[in-house]
């Protein structure tokens, strides 16, 4: 199996916290993909 975190699909920006391009944003709320990160944050 493998998981491609490139998909087309998703918003992926910088992570402010690991600073790879692996920061998805969904409903207002930031996650990284980043296993070594594993940065999120909601802002509303
Ligand atoms: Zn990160």
């Amino acid at each position: 199996m493998t998981e491609d975190i490139m998909a087309e699909n998703m918003q992926l920006v910088q992570c402010p916290s690991c600073s790879q391009n692996t920061l998805k944003m969904d409903n207002g709320c930031h996650s990284c993909l980043n296993e070594e990160c594993g940065f999120s944050k909601c802002d509303v």
